[in-house]
């Protein structure tokens, strides 16, 4: 089954999430769970959790629909040892949280090696951070999402994502997340059902299906390879819908979260009744 949402808004307490994304007719959706441009938020309180497992219950919502998006402050693989440090308890934090609301994965940007170190060294560091956060943490997966590869962003290119995973101990415990505007402004052609066979085959020979944990269904406002991130609602952008019809009809997408994040939240629900139209 394809489970289809957006990234909501989390205003007002966590438990608002789901009601957000059961109005506009969705089965899946993202949210943050603390203001995501701030290092520090209030813990969660005992009625924030209750309520939000009282509304997934609700509505339907199981942990395999719903994917939590880290703090945008975060950089796992930062060259510095004292900001390191910092992102790596503000990311245990994250995965803390979604412990405590039952959830099962959180969504993630890989890091940015600021030019303070070499690809495979921030690479080490994001596998190392990831590991760190796993051991004190049950329950949780990692789900690293692939960039489009803006400034010193690394993520872009599926063999970042095998290299990360690969030095991941606890393998049953991370996973990937794709992007459909990062893979194209990254160079991966989604523009027609036979580029989209080719990278996906890629996908699966370089990462792995197995890995697949979610996905962000986004169009582009920027073209092919442009390593410039910026998101258009769906058919609006460069990239066009057939991707979408691709993903809609392939069953390596089924039961996980399929997210929004197109700029336009007021025609989500239009946007969710599309993607269901390309069902056969
Ligand atoms: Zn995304
Ligand atoms: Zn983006």
């Amino acid at each position: 089954m394809k489970t289809i949402g957006a990234h909501v808004s989390a205003s007002g307490g966590v438990e608002n999430a789901p009601l957000n994304a059961a109005a506009i007719g969705a089965n899946a959706f993202a949210l943050f769970t603390k203001n995501q441009r701030q290092w520090v938020s209030k813990p969660l309180t005992a009625e924030n959790i209750a309520l939000f497992k009282q509304h997934c219950a609700d509505h339907g919502f199981g942990p395999q629909s719903i994917l939590p998006h880290d703090s945008y402050l975060i950089n796992l693989g930062h060259p510095e040892a004292d900001k390191l440090e910092k992102s790596r308890v503000a990311f245990l934090d994250e995965m803390q949280r979604c412990e405590q609301l039952g959830l099962d994965r959180l969504n993630f940007h890989p890091g940015s090696h600021l030019n303070g170190f070499s690809e495979s060294e921030c690479l080490s560091t994001i596998a190392e951070s990831i590991n760190f956060a796993l051991d004190k943490t049950a329950g949780v997966s990692a789900v690293i999402e692939n960039t489009a590869g803006q400034g010193t962003n690394l993520g872009f290119k599926f063999e970042h994502l095998a290299e990360i995973i690969d030095q991941v101990e606890d393998k049953s415990r991370v996973g990937v997340c794709l992007d459909t505007c990062h893979s194209f402004a990254a160079g991966y052609d989604l523009s027609t059902p036979e580029w989209c066979d080719a990278v996906f085959d890629e996908f699966e020979n370089t990462v792995g299906f197995n890995y697949l944990m979610g996905m962000h269904l986004n169009d582009s406002k920027k073209g092919l390879g442009s390593r410039v991130d910026r998101h258009e609602s769906l058919g609006k952008g460069v990239l066009g819908l057939e991707v979408f019809k691709f993903i809609m009809n392939d069953a390596r997408f089924d039961d996980m979260p399929l997210i929004l994040e197109t700029i336009d939240e007021t025609i989500w629900a239009e946007e969710i009744k599309l993607l269901r139209s390309y069902e056969k």
